[in-house]
């Protein structure tokens, strides 16, 4: 049976814990903090950061709240990326349920970016050798970031200590999400990641909307994959000249920002 995890937005209190706790087991870099709103930093995840914790001051009952949501990779049920991805780079393990990424099959193209349906991927711009970046949920069959096949749940888990994320099977965690929902009207009735995209193995819960936080709204529930698939496994060749297109706009990009940059230092 495979894992997940619940996320349940009202208990948790933005401390980032879980944040850091990625970073550690996975020996990502740290970087000097960038926020958005004063709360969220980095923006978004990045080349470096498999989760962020994103922040939304809420109306409620005339008052307002501090909300705030983990993400990362939904590790989805039938992940688009994985279809998406013709050099097999992509893989849905069944048993754990995640979605793992095989940086010595990928050849760079960046279809999985475009075919995410969360927005997850991210590129590794900055590298020399870039690869494409997300949580594996602490899964490894290499065995050097491995917490799942020793029965441990992933490190975000683990470092929760206010119950916002809990670890388990999914079927049981989805009991679980609509026994919490059922028994407190401050909840919206659903649950992110049920049915979304065919269903996720990450399952979120919150009194506030899901779009709050970037979720985009209306996905549906037909698996992705049955869009993508067909297109996508015969392009190849489309495939990376969009790559190198990306390649190229990414450095033009950078340089005019640089040449901006120097003319501003010139007149100061
Ligand atoms: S560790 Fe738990 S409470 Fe702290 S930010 Fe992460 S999910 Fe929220
Ligand atoms: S959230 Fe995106 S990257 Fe993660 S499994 Fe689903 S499609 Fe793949």
């Amino acid at each position: 049976m495979a894992k997940g995890v619940l996320v349940d937005i009202t208990k948790c209190i933005g401390c980032k814990a879980c944040q850091v706790a990625c970073k550690q087991w996975n020996d990502l870099p740290a970087k000097i903090p960038e926020f958005v709103d004063g709360l969220t930093g980095p923006p978004d995840m990045d080349g470096d950061t498999y989760t962020v914790v994103k922040f939304k001051v809420a109306e409620m009952a005339g008052d307002y709240k501090i909300r705030s949501a983990k993400k990362q990779c939904m590790h989805c049920l039938h992940p688009a990326c994985a279809s998406a991805c013709f050099a097999k780079a992509l893989e849905k393990d069944a048993k754990t349920g995640a979605v793992i990424y095989h940086p010595h099959l990928c050849v760079g193209c960046r279809y999985c970016m475009l075919a995410c349906p969360f927005d997850v991927p991210k590129y590794q711009w900055e590298k020399t050798f870039p690869l494409i970046s997300k949580c594996q949920f602490c899964f490894d069959p290499e065995d050097k970031y491995d917490r799942l096949s020793y029965g441990k749940p992933p490190a975000c888990v683990d470092t929760c200590i206010t119950g916002a994320l809990v670890y388990g099977e999914r079927d049981e965690l989805l009991k679980e999400a609509w026994n919490r929902i059922n028994s407190d009207p401050s909840y919206i009735k659903k649950v992110l990641g049920e049915k979304e995209a065919g269903g996720t193995s990450w399952l979120y819960i919150s009194d506030v909307p899901f779009e709050e936080f970037g979720f985009r709204p209306n996905l549906g529930t037909k698996p992705l994959p049955e869009y993508s698939h067909d297109f996508l496994k015969y392009t190849p060749i489309i495939a990376l000249g969009w790559g190198t297109l990306l390649t190229v706009l990414y450095h033009y990009t950078k340089r005019r920002e640089q040449i901006a940059s120097e003319k501003k230092d010139v007149h100061l």
